[in-house]
Order: structure tokens, then C-alpha cells, then sequence
């Protein structure tokens, strides 16, 4: 089912943050076989970057944080919660989905709700995989996402890349899953689509990568043309150019590293370049029928007693 567009007027882009320690990164755990012990936690000093980031450009995002994360380090999740984002989660541990049994991703999910509402104090209704990670043979967890009240997914990248990605997945909104009165919405990472190809300008390496006029270029023709929102994302470690940098393989460097040191620049000047919010909020103004009911993130941020309760921790 196609999700519709509500009304006329700007078009409002996803901004997304997935909150995790820069050796959470899939192809830094490669480099070090896993073993991540002796690292330096950098998390919260990455964080309060982003935060600065996003005050200075009056914009508000979705963050996708990491159940261990809020964990151990509960008051970056309460700053992000009080500067009036949207908490999201991105499982507990950065253990991909292809990876776990229904069983282990049910518990997984349900573990870092729990903790991030707890901490954040707003109920979490977004889900993003580690390196999305949900592929043609993972379709069972959107099931597992609105039994464990998810509203929406965004772990699609429809673009062809050799570690995710569909390039044949819609590019805009939609529902992905329902049974009777249970519905999920997956809003797809954002591609501009030329000649027939999706590029990617929805964030990750490529950003770093690629020049940013190029990326504001793409987001400006999806808004103007196809009058549809674009999900970016990007992480808090591509904002440490400081952080450790054990041996790797050159490819696995070259991914991980490339454009660091530019990237807090690129990203100042795309926020001033177009419209972006939360993506509870965005899906709020595009989704609508009774399927799947997203209040905005006003809405859920006055709600619930625990925002003041964890207010006086900051
Ligand atoms: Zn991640």
C-alpha cells in the first residue's frame, strides 16, 4: 500500500543519527576481528558534537541509539531526549539481523525499548538494523517489530552495494507489514533517481565521500520534482576524526575514515540548504489513513511523567 501525502507546502526531510561507538562500525569490527576490548569509549564527546551541530542549525532528528549504549551512558540519551529529539532505537547490541534468530532479535529489541524509553522518558516507535542489515531472507522481522510496537522501520537502502542494499525497494514511505490492525511503515534511506539508477544521497560513506553540493543537489530534485521526503543519516564517530585508528586493510580505511575531517562542515551547510526534522514527524505529515497512527514528536515529547523524572540528571 502506497502512503500518501497529506498535505501541500515544503517538503520536510529525516534527519537520523545512529547513536554507537565508532568501533561499532561494521567494517571496523571486521578490521579487529571483533575484539573491541581496551577501547576508548568516545560516545558521549561524538554525541554532544552532533548536538552542537543541530542546535546551531535550529534543526531537531531522529536518533537511533544503541540499547547498550543508553545503557552504560544514560545521560547523552536524556541531553538528546531534552533538546527535544526523537529517541529511536538500533537494537541492543550492534549484532547484525542476519546474524540472530527471530527469537534472539525479538529479545534484542524488546531489551533496548525498554531501556530507551526508560532513559529517554518518550515512547520509541522507530527501529533501524545495524548496517541494515534486514535482507530478503530477514523479511520475518517486521513482523516481530509491530508485535513488539514499532511503528516504523528504516533499514533500507535502495540502492545496489555489496553489503546491503535493494535497489529494487520502493524509495518513498510505505507500509511493509500489516496484519489486521497492526501495521509498520519502513521509510527508505534516500535516493535520487537518474537515468533509471538510484544514487545515494541519503548519507553514510557516501557523503563523505561524494561533494556535498552534489548531495543538497539530489535532496533539492527529490523535494521539487517527486515531492517526497529524503531520510539522511549519518553517525557520531564520522564527527571524531580523533578517534583510535588501529591497522585495517586499506579498503576497510578507506570506508571508514575517508572525509572525516570535512564532514561537520558538509553537514552545517546541508542542514542550512533544506528542510529537515524527526522522522516521527515527517511520517506524521505524509502517512495517514487508520493503519498506522504516528503522533508528532510535540506530542509524544509532553507525555509521559519520566521526561521530568530523568530531567533533574542532566
Ligand atoms: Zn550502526
Amino acid at each position: 500500500m502506497a502512503v500518501h501525502r497529506d498535505e501541500a507546502g515544503p517538503v520536510v526531510n529525516a534527519l537520523s543519527i545512529d547513536v554507537e561507538e565508532y568501533y561499532h562500525a561494521t567494517v571496523f569490527q571486521e578490521a579487529v576481528n571483533g575484539v573491541t576490548t581496551g577501547l576508548q569509549s568516545r560516545v558521549e564527546a561524538s554525541t554532544e558534537r552532533v548536538l552542537a551541530l543541530l542546535e546551531a542549525a535550529g534543526v531537531k532528528a531522529t536518533f537511533f541509539v544503541l540499547g547498550e549504549v543508553g545503557k552504560d551512558h544514560p545521560a547523552i540519551v536524556r541531553r538528546i531526549a531534552q533538546a527535544g529529539h526523537e529517541i529511536a532505537c538500533h537494537g541492543y547490541h550492534h549484532t547484525l539481523v542476519s546474524d540472530q534468530s527471530p527469537e534472539e532479535f525479538r529479545a534484542g529489541i524488546r531489551r533496548a525499548k525498554a531501556v530507551l524509553e526508560d532513559v529517554g522518558g518518550q515512547e520509541v516507535i522507530g527501529y533501524r538494523a545495524p548496517s541494515f542489515s534486514i535482507g530478503s531472507s530477514e523479511q520475518w522481522a517486521y513482523g516481530v517489530l509491530a508485535e513488539e510496537r514499532f511503528r516504523y522501520d528504516s533499514s533500507i537502502y535502495p540502492i545496489l552495494h555489496d553489503r546491503y542494499g535493494d535497489r529494487d525497494a520502493p524509495r518513498f514511505p510505505y507500509e511493509i507489514w500489516r496484519k489486521g490492525g497492526e501495521g509498520l511503515i519502513e521509510f527508505p534511506i534516500g535516493t535520487v533517481r537518474f537515468f533509471g539508477v538510484n544514487l545515494p544521497v541519503g548519507g553514510g560513506g557516501y557523503f563523505r565521500l561524494l561533494p556535498g553540493g552534489l548531495i543538497e543537489m539530489g535532496i533539492k530534485r527529490v523535494n521539487a520534482r517527486e515531492q517526497e521526503p529524503v531520510m539522511f543519516y549519518f553517525h557520531p564517530w564520522e564527527l571524531d576524526p580523533g578517534q583510535p585508528r588501529p591497522s585495517m586493510a586499506w579498503h576497510r580505511r578507506f570506508r571508514h575514515y575517508v572525509g572525516q575531517e570535512r564532514h561537520e562542515a558538509k553537514l552545517a551547510h546541508l542542514l542550512a540548504s533544506a528542510s529537515f526534522g524527526t522522522a516521527r514527524d515527517v511520517l506524521a505529515r505524509t502517512v495517514h489513513g487508520p493503519s498506522v497512527s504516528i503522533g508528532t514528536q510535540a506530542a509524544s515529547a509532553g507525555s509521559p511523567a519520566s521526561i521530568t523524572r530523568n530531567g533533574t540528571t542532566s
